[in-house]
């Protein structure tokens, strides 16, 4: 079952960092080639860090140059919500977990095979669990089905 998270904004504010609350709960954005999943390659989960939803395992994550970590497909659709966004007068597709509506990043369609998806998503927002602990926790294999 796939509870949802409603947290008041003074709640949010006490739980995350000031950055992951800018992020997070403002649609920030970290600065390119400072997050720390940037160059992250261990074998496990990412997930929300505001609420624990399972997001994208360490199969789907590529190094797209960009600056920020990035994943062809999520671990299960259903757990992120996708909005059309025409800030800067760009059309951009914003991603946002859909349990506790945090934002994540966004979407392109210039990703590698099989889906050409590149999610473009803000380290803040990510909380790594390594393989053995997502098991254990029953969160499941990082595998990409
Ligand atoms: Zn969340």
């Amino acid at each position: 079952m796939h509870h949802r998270v409603y947290k008041t904004d003074d709640e949010w504010r006490q739980e995350l960092t000031p950055e992951q609350y800018r992020i997070m709960r403002q649609k920030g954005t970290e600065p390119p080639f400072t997050g720390a999943f940037l160059g992250h390659h261990d074998p496990g989960i990412y997930c929300c860090a505001g609420c624990g939803s399972t997001l994208f395992s360490s199969k789907v994550k590529f190094d797209s140059d960009t600056g920020w970590p990035s994943f062809w497909a999520p671990i299960n659709p259903s757990h992120i919500a996708h909005h059309a966004d025409r800030t800067f007068l760009r059309d951009r597709t914003e991603v946002s977990c859909d349990r506790c509506g945090a934002h994540l990043g966004h979407v392109f369609d210039d990703g590698p095979p099989p889906t050409g998806l590149r999610y473009c998503i803000n380290s803040a927002a990510l909380a790594f669990e390594p393989e053995e602990q997502a098991i254990a926790e029953g969160l499941g294999a990082p595998a990409y089905e």
